[in-house]
C-alpha cells in the first residue's frame, strides 16, 4: 500500500486551513463536518468563509502565512493558488510532523483526501492513492448505490444493542453469527424501510428468543475457489469466504483469492501438493469435523470446482457420517478456466462432439486409464494432473491409434497474471514440458481443437512478479 488508509478523530482539534477561497471552504467543510476547531489563515477570503467566520464556525485570521501558526494544529490544508505559498506550508507542517494536504499537488502531501460515502456512524473512503481522482469519483458512484442510505440507522442499532448482545451470547462465534443474522434479514430491512421503532422491538424479542450460552454447532461449506483469477469466484464463495470463521485452503487456491479472505478468519493449509500433502486426507476429513464441532463456520476452499478431482465428495461424506450440516459451492474448473483463457473453445462444433475430463495421475508408476474410451474420433481430452505422466500419455494415446500429430495445449497456472500456454502435438509435447520447464498446476489439452488456440488467444498476461 502506498497510503495507510485510518480514520482520524478531529472533534474539538484545532486545524489550520491556508487559503481562503471556494476550494479551501470545501475542504473546511468536511474538516467541520469531523467536528474540527477549524482556523482559516487567509488575507482575504471568499464569501464562503467571511459568513462562517461572522456565524463564528471558523476562525478567520487574515494574515500571511507564517509557519509559527501552524504550532498546536493536528492537521493543516493548504488551499491557496499560490504555489510557493503552498509548499512553504507543506515544509513548516512536515517540520513539526504535522499531517498536510495540498490540494492538487500530491509531492507536497503526508496524506491525501479520499471520496468518502457519509452514511454516519458508518463510512467508507476510496482512493486512488492520488492516481485518478476520476476513477475514485467513478467507485464511489458505485458504491453510493450499493451501499443502503440506512446503513447509518443500522449502524446505530447495533451500537444500543451491543452490550445486551454480549452479555446474552457469551461465546464470540455464536455472538458474531446472531449479528450477521440480524443485519442480513428482516430486522435490517425495517431499518432500511424507515421503521426504526419496530426494528428495536424486533431486535429486543430476538435477543430474548435465544439461547445464547449454547455453542452452536457448525457448518462446513466446500467451497469451489475457480483456477486462479480471482474474479472467476461466484458471489456465494466470496460471501462465505467473508464470513468464514476458519478457512482450511489447499495448494493450489490461488494468493489473489487467498486475499479475498475475511481478515480475521484463522486460516489452514492442508497442502495437496503431488506426493506431499501436509495433512493427510484422512486427517483433513476428521479436521473439518472438529473445527465444526468447535461451532465455527468452516469454509473447505478447494481449486477449481470442488467435485472434480478434488476429493470433495470423501470430506463430506465423513461430515454427513457425523451429521455435521454441510453446503457444496460449485467452482469453475480448470478445464473450464484454462480452455477459455487460452482461447481453446473443447467442443467447437468443426472439431469435437464431446470433451472428457481424466485424471493423469500415476498410481504405481502407471496411468490407469480407458485408452481405447479416449482415443474417439472428434473428442476433446482434458487431462489433469498430467505432468509427471506426460510421456505415458502421449506414448499410450498413440498407441492406441490416436495419430501422433494430433495437436495437444499445456496450460500453465491457467487464467492468472503467469498463465503460459505452450502447444505441439503427441510427439513432441513430453519434450516440451522438458525444455519449458513446465510446472504444475498444468491442464493437458489433447485434440484438434487445440488448433483455434493460434487464432482465437485473446488473454495475454503480464506476468506478476
Ligand atoms: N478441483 C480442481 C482440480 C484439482 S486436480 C478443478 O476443478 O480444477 C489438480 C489439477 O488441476 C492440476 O494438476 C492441474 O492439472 C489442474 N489445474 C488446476 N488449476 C489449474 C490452473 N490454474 N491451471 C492449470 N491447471 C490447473
Amino acid at each position: 500500500m502506498n497510503f495507510l488508509p485510518v480514520f482520524l478523530d478531529l472533534k474539538n482539534r484545532s486545524c489550520a486551513v491556508i487559503g481562503g477561497g471556494e476550494v479551501a471552504s470545501r475542504k473546511a467543510t468536511l474538516l467541520l463536518e469531523a467536528g474540527a476547531q477549524v482556523t482559516v489563515y487567509a488575507p482575504t477570503a471568499g464569501e464562503t468563509i467571511r459568513r462562517w467566520a461572522a456565524d463564528g464556525k471558523v476562525r478567520h485570521v487574515k494574515q500571511e502565512f507564517r509557519p509559527e501558526m501552524l504550532d498546536g494544529c493536528v492537521l493543516v490544508i493548504a488551499a491557496t493558488d499560490d504555489k510557493s505559498v503552498n509548499r512553504q506550508v507543506s515544509d513548516a507542517a512536515k517540520a513539526r510532523n504535522i499531517p498536510v494536504n495540498v490540494v492538487d499537488q500530491p509531492d507536497l502531501c503526508t496524506f491525501i483526501m479520499p471520496s468518502i460515502i457519509d452514511r454516519s456512524p458508518v463510512i467508507v473512503a476510496v482512493s486512488t492513492g492520488g492516481s485518478s481522482p476520476v476513477l475514485a469519483r467513478l467507485i464511489r458512484a458505485r458504491l453510493e448505490t450499493l451501499i443502503p442510505a440506512g446503513y447509518g440507522r443500522l449502524a446505530k442499532l447495533v451500537v444500543k444493542f451491543r452490550d445486551r448482545v454480549k452479555q446474552r451470547f457469551s461465546h464470540p462465534p455464536r455472538r458474531r453469527q446472531f449479528w450477521e443474522e440480524v443485519l442480513q434479514g428482516p430486522i435490517a430491512e425495517l431499518v432500511y424501510s424507515g421503521q426504526d421503532a419496530a426494528a428495536e422491538k424486533a431486535l429486543q424479542r430476538r435477543i430474548e428468543a435465544v439461547d445464547g450460552s449454547q455453542a452452536p454447532v457448525g457448518e462446513v461449506y466446500l467451497v469451489g475457489g475457480g483456477p486462479g483469477d480471482p474474479d472467476l469466484l461466484t458471489f456465494r464463495a466470496l460471501h462465505l469466504m467473508q464470513q468464514a470463521d476458519v478457512v482450511v485452503y489447499d495448494r493450489l487456491v490461488s494468493p489473489a483469492v487467498l486475499s479475498l479472505i475475511r481478515r480475521d478468519a484463522e486460516r489452514i493449509y492442508a497442502g495437496k501438493e503431488r506426493d506431499n500433502h501436509a495433512i493427510p486426507q484422512e486427517d483433513i476429513n476428521h479436521l473439518l469435523v472438529r473445527l465444526a464441532k468447535e461451532g465455527k463456520q468452516v469454509v473447505r476452499l478447494k481449486g477449481g470446482d470442488p467435485f472434480i478431482f478434488g476429493r470433495g465428495g470423501e470430506e463430506i461424506d465423513t461430515l454427513a457420517a457425523e451429521g455435521i450440516p454441510f453446503q457444496v459451492v460449485p467452482g469453475i474448473t480448470a478445464a473450464a478456466g484454462c480452455a477459455a483463457y487460452a482461447g481453446i473453445p473443447l467442443t467447437h462444433r468443426d472439431y469435437a462432439q464431446s470433451v472428457v475430463f481424466v485424471t493423469g495421475h500415476l498410481q504405481d508408476g502407471t496411468v490407469n486409464l480407458n485408452w481405447k474410451a479416449l482415443v474417439q474420433p472428434n473428442q476433446t481430452i482434458v487431462f489433469y494432473m498430467g505432468l509427471h505422466g506426460i510421456d505415458t500419455i502421449c506414448r499410450e494415446l498413440i498407441r492406441h491409434g490416436m495419430p501422433s500429430s494430433t495437436l495437444a495445449a499445456l496450460v500453465q497456472q491457467g487464467t492468472t497474471r503467469n498463465q503460459r500456454v505452450l502447444t505441439g502435438d503427441l510427439e513432441t509435447l513430453p519434450s516440451i514440458v522438458d525444455q519449458a520447464h513446465v510446472k504444475a498446476p498444468t491442464l493437458i489439452i489433447v485434440g484438434d481443437v487445440v488448433e483455434l488456440h493460434g487464432r482465437l488467444k485473446w488473454f495475454e498476461p503480464t506476468a506478476a512478479n
